[in-house]
């Protein structure tokens, strides 16, 4: 099995036929709007990465402090559940 399906390329239905296998699925392919996240804004409050139902934000130290440092658009569905939990402005839809 090649990685990274797209949604083309996956059974007919959306069928999980072999379990454990979301990092085989490139379900960024999906979405019609991502999250652009400014850096800048972000306090660390860490509620995206809760509430990210796929595990796409990226973390790390920026200047010292914890933050939000990216998305991973390979698998981001787009659902825009980070946006909506964001108080800081930090994240948008594009
Ligand atoms: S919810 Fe917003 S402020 Fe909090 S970590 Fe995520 S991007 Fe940063
Ligand atoms: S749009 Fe949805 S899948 Fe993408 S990073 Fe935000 S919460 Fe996660």
């Amino acid at each position: 099995m090649s990685p990274l399906k797209t949604a083309r390329e996956i059974p007919i239905g959306g069928m999980i036929v072999e379990p454990g296998n979301s990092l085989n699925y490139h379900t960024g392919s999906w979405a019609s709007k991502q999250p652009r996240l400014d850096i800048a804004k972000c306090t660390g409050c860490a509620f995206c990465m809760n509430y990210c139902p796929d595990d796409c934000i990226k973390s790390g130290q920026v200047d010292g402090q914890f933050r939000a440092t990216g998305i991973k658009y390979e698998y981001c569905k787009g659902c825009g559940v980070c946006v909506a939990v964001c108080k800081f402005d930090a994240l948008k839809m594009e």
